[in-house]
C-alpha cells in the first residue's frame, strides 16, 4: 500500500502511557504542522494525523526517534483513513477508569534533558528537584488517581508562576509534570550532622550541599540520604574503614552491598561488561545490577563474593554528588537497620538512621510508597529480575484470562502480593521477610493503598498453602473465598504467566522451602503441570532437618544429616575438616534429634542439597544472610570443569548416596573447592537434563518450564537452558518477574484465574 492519501491512523502499542508520550507526540505535531488528535488505546495510543506527505513522513520518522526515554514502542502500524478537514491538533482526554490505571507510571530516571537544564535554565540552575513528563517521581508519590498534583505529596508545594505557565502550555516539556518544581516553590534537602551527640540542622545553601555532601562522603563519612523511595545509607566504595563502619552499624554481617558508580566509564574501571549489562544499568529504571568483579572496591562491600550490585546515578543530587566526589563510587545500600523495611519517614530516619549515620540528608517531600531499588541480573543475554521494585512497579504483567478482583497474598520470604485489574496483574513492590513485625505492617498498609489506588475488592483469594505463613493468615482473615495453592506449582505458574503458557508443561522448581501437600517441605521438585494443577512426579530425596529452621544459618547441621542419612554413624569417625569444628557433644545431640524425630522436620529443598555441599566443602558451615551457602558454593565455582558426581533414581526419588561418597573421596583427597563445586552444579545440570528426558518420554511433553530460588544461580540457570535446548526442549524461564519467592505471587494469580475461568470454584 503506498501511503499517499492526506490522512492517517497511526496505533502505537506498547509502554507509551503514563510517560509523556501524548503531550510528546503533541509537540511533535506542531512542529511538524500536523493536524488531528492523539488518544489513548486499549493498547497503546492512536494517533489521526492529518497534513502533508512529507510532514506525515517527518512527523512519524520523529515519533520513532524521539520517543521519551520511558517509553517502549513495540509495534507501529500506519493506514489510510477519510480526512476530517481538523484545523488543529488536539489531546482527546481519557474518560475511562481503566485508562487512568494504566497511568499509574513507575518512577523514571531524571532525563537527559532535565540534566541539561539544570546547568541552563535560570530558575532550576543547580536545583535538584528537577524532572519533566519524561522523568521525575511517580509511583512513590501517588496518593491516589487521577494522577494529578493534588493526588500526590507535591500538593503541598504551590507552583510559582513560572513553573505554572510551563505547567499550562502545551508545548513545554514540562506541560502537566506533576511533580513540576523550581528553586523558588518546590523541595528543598536539608542537613542534620551530630554536635555533640546530638543531630543538628545545618543550613547549607543550596549551591554548596551537593560538594558538602562529596566532602563529607570522600572523608570517610556515613550518610543517611533520603532517596527517591527511602532511605539509603551511603559511602565510599573505595575506603574500607568506612564500609566496616557502615557494615557494623547497619548490623549486616555478611551481605553484599550495592555501589553506585559515577557513570559507565567508572563501571568500566572495576568490571568488564557486555552490552546488555550496560543497558540495564543504563536504562530509565536504573536497577541494580549483578557484575562479575575485575578490580574491586575495598573488601567489605561484597565480602568475598564474585559478584557486586552496580547501579547508575538516577536522581538529579546523585549525579551533582558525582561531580564533586573524588571517589569513582559509593556504596548505596538501603538506609534501614538488620531487616526492617527501608526508612522512609524523616522522623524514623532521624531517630534510627541518625544513630547509625554521621549525616542525615533529607529533604521537604513525603514518600508516600516505599520502593526499594530494583535488582536484575543478566543470563543466557537476558535480564532476570532478583528484586522488582522502585522504576518497574506498577507496571502490570497481562495474562490471557481475566484477573479482575483476584487479590494473590504471596510467600513469606521476599514477599511481594498481586491485585488483579481485568486480565492484568499488578504486582506490589518488594516488601520483604514478613516474620519482621514492621513488615508485616508495611504489607497490610500496601495492600491498603494498592486497593485504593486502583480501585480494587478483592472477591477471591489466592495464598499459600502453607498454614503458618503470614501472608496465607492475612489473606483467610479478609473473610472471603480463599483458594491455596502449592508453592512450587506457584513458582512454576509465575513463570508459565509470563509466557502466556496454558497447557501441561514438565515443570522444575527447585529452591529451599516450600510447604508440600504431604505435610513436609518440599524444594527440589519435578512437576508436570498445568495452571489448574501439578503431579509431582520426582524428587528429591528427603532428608530430616536437624534444628527446623536453624538450618538456614547452620548449613553444617543439614551435611550432618546427609552424611548420617546415607552413611550412619560410622562416617563421623572419619576426621573430616567439617567435622572437626562440631563439639562431639553436639553431634551426638543432633543425632539423636535425628533418631527421635525432635525437631526434625523433613525436606527435599534443593537449597538444602547446595547448603550441605557448601558446608562439606568448607565454604560455608555457618551463612549470615539468606541464600548465602549457595551463593558462595557458585561464587567458588572454577570455570571450564567438566567433572561431575552421580546419583540415582529410585522410583520418584532422586537419590544421592552416591554424590556424597564421591564428594567425601575429593575431600579425603585434598581436591580443590572449587573444582568440587563446579562438579556438583554439573551434577545438578545433569540431573534436570536426565529426569526431564525421563518425563518427556513418559508423558511426550517437550515444554520445560524452570522456576524457584535456586535458579538464581547464574551457572544453573544457563547450563541448564543450554544443556535442554541442545537436546531439543523448549524452555521456559522468568524474565519479568523474580524466580524466586517475589515472583510467587504472580504465580498464584494466573492459577487462581485459570481455576475460576474454568469454573472449577464458586
Ligand atoms: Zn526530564
Ligand atoms: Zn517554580
Ligand atoms: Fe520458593
Amino acid at each position: 500500500m503506498t501511503l499517499d492519501s492526506a490522512a492517517w491512523i497511526i496505533h502505537i502499542k506498547g509502554l507509551v502511557q503514563g510517560v509523556g508520550f501524548r503531550p510528546f507526540v503533541y509537540r511533535m505535531a506542531l512542529q511538524n504542522h500536523i493536524k488531528g488528535w492523539v488518544e489513548n488505546s486499549n493498547e497503546g495510543v492512536t494517533i489521526h494525523v492529518e497534513g502533508i506527505l512529507p510532514q506525515q513522513e517527518l512527523f512519524l520518522k520523529n515519533l520513532k526517534q524521539q520517543a521519551p526515554q520511558a517509553a517502549i514502542i513495540s509495534e507501529i502500524s500506519v493506514s489510510e483513513t477519510a480526512p476530517k478537514n481538523y484545523l488543529s491538533f488536539k489531546i482527546r482526554q481519557s474518560h475511562n477508569f481503566s485508562d487512568a490505571i494504566t497511568e499509574v507510571s513507575p518512577d523514571i530516571a531524571v532525563c537527559p534533558e532535565c540534566l541539561l537544564d539544570m546547568k541552563k535554565q535560570p530558575h532550576r540552575i543547580g536545583y535538584p528537584f528537577i524532572n519533566c513528563t519524561n522523568c521525575g517521581p511517580r509511583f512513590t508519590i501517588i496518593r491516589d488517581l487521577p494522577y494529578d498534583r493534588d493526588h500526590t505529596t507535591m500538593e503541598p508545594f504551590e507552583m510559582c508562576p513560572v513553573c505554572r505557565n510551563e505547567y499550562n502550555t502545551i508545548l513545554d516539556r514540562r506541560f502537566h509534570a506533576q511533580p513540576i518544581a523550581c528553586k523558588s516553590c518546590g523541595p528543598k534537602y536539608s542537613f542534620l550532622i551530630h554536635e555533640d551527640n546530638e543531630l543538628m540542622i545545618k543550613q547549607i545553601p543550596e549551591n554548596r550541599a551537593a560538594q558538602e555532601l562529596a566532602e563529607y562522603i570522600d572523608s570517610g563519612r556515613i550518610v543517611a540520604l533520603k532517596g527517591l523511595g527511602g532511605y539509603h545509607l551511603v559511602c565510599d566504595a573505595n575506603n574500607e574503614d568506612a564500609v566496616k563502619s557502615l557494615r557494623l552499624r547497619k548490623n549486616r554481617e555478611g551481605k553484599p552491598l550495592a555501589v553506585m558508580a559515577g557513570s559507565i566509564a567508572n563501571v568500566k574501571k572495576h568490571f568488564t561488561i557486555t552490552n546488555i549489562e550496560e543497558n540495564s544499568l543504563s536504562s530509565w529504571r536504573r536497577p541494580i545490577v549483578l557484575l562479575t568483579e575485575g578490580k574491586p572496591f575495598s573488601a567489605s562491600v561484597n565480602n568475598g563474593m564474585k559478584t557486586t550490585g552496580v547501579l547508575l546515578p538516577y536522581m538529579p543530587l546523585h549525579y551533582q554528588l558525582f561531580e564533586h566526589l573524588k571517589t569513582d563510587a559509593i556504596v548505596l545500600t538501603s538506609g534501614n537497620i538488620s531487616d526492617e523495611p527501608v526508612t522512609i519517614s524523616d522522623a524514623e530516619a532521624i531517630m534510627k538512621l541518625g544513630r547509625v549515620a554521621d549525616v542525615v540528608v533529607r529533604y521537604n517531600r513525603e514518600i508516600h510508597n516505599r520502593a526499594d531499588d530494583s535488582v536484575v541480573f543478566i543470563a543466557s543475554g537476558t535480564e532476570r529480575m532478583l528484586r522488582r521494585s522502585r522504576s518497574f512497579v506498577p507496571s502490570p504483567i497481562a495474562l490471557n484470562q481475566q484477573t479482575e478482583g483476584i487479590f494473590a497474598a504471596g510467600a513469606e520470604l521476599v514477599n511481594t502480593f498481586a491485585i488483579g485489574k481485568e486480565n492484568q496483574v499488578i504486582l506490589s513492590q518488594h516488601i520483604g521477610d514478613l516474620k519482621n513485625a514492621e513488615t508485616m505492617i508495611f504489607y497490610e498498609e500496601s495492600f491498603q493503598r494498592f486497593s485504593k489506588l486502583f480501585r480494587f475488592q478483592p472477591t477471591l483469594v489466592a495464598c499459600d498453602s502453607h498454614p503458618d505463613y503470614l501472608s496465607s493468615q492475612f489473606a483467610r482473615s479478609l473473610g472471603i473465598e480463599t483458594m491455596e495453592i502449592q508453592h512450587h506449582h506457584a513458582h512454576i505458574a509465575s513463570c508459565m504467566a509470563e509466557h502466556g503458557l496454558d497447557e501441561k508443561v514438565i515443570g522444575v522448581a527447585f529452591d529451599g522451602t516450600g510447604y508440600g501437600d504431604d505435610g513436609t517441605i518440599w524444594g527440589g521438585e519435578f512437576l508436570l503441570c498445568d495452571l489448574i494443577d501439578y503431579e509431582r512426579s520426582y524428587y528429591f530425596d528427603p532428608v530430616p532437618l536437624p534444628g527446623g529452621d536453624k538450618v538456614t544459618h547452620e548449613p553444617w547441621r543439614t551435611a550432618v544429616s546427609y552424611l548420617y542419612k546415607y552413611f550412619g554413624k560410622k562416617i563421623f569417625e572419619d576426621p573430616l575438616d567439617l567435622l572437626k569444628i562440631i563439639e562431639p557433644e553436639h553431634l551426638e545431640l543432633l543425632l539423636q534429634a535425628i533418631d527421635m524425630d525432635i525437631n526434625c522436620p523433613v525436606s527435599s529443598g534443593a537449597g538444602r542439597l547446595f547448603d550441605a555441599v557448601a558446608a562439606l566443602s568448607g565454604v560455608c558451615t555457618h551463612s549470615s544472610f539468606h541464600a548465602e551457602a549457595p551463593m558462595r558454593l557458585e561464587a567458588v565455582m572454577a570455570a571450564n570443569c567438566r567433572g561431575k558426581y552421580v546419583f540415582d533414581i529410585e522410583g520418584s526419588k532422586i537419590v544421592f548416596w552416591k554424590l556424597f561418597y564421591l564428594l567425601m573421596k575429593d575431600l579425603h583427597a585434598k581436591v580443590a573447592v572449587s573444582e568440587i563445586s563446579a562438579k556438583f552444579h554439573n551434577t545438578m545440570v545433569v540431573l534436570i537434563l536426565t529426569v526431564v528426558k525421563k518425563m518427556r518420554l513418559e508423558t511426550g511433553i517437550n515444554k520445560i518450564v524452570l522456576s524457584g530460588g535456586s535458579f538464581q544461580n547464574r551457572y544453573l540457570l544457563e547450563k541448564s537452558e543450554e544443556l535442554l535446548k541442545e537436546a531439543g526442549f523448549s524452555v521456559f524461564t522468568n524474565r519479568k518477574a523474580p524466580s524466586n519467592d517475589g515472583g510467587i505471587a504472580l504465580g498464584q494469580m494466573a492459577i487462581a484465574s485459570k481455576r475460576r475461568a474454568m469454573k472449577l470454584i464458586d
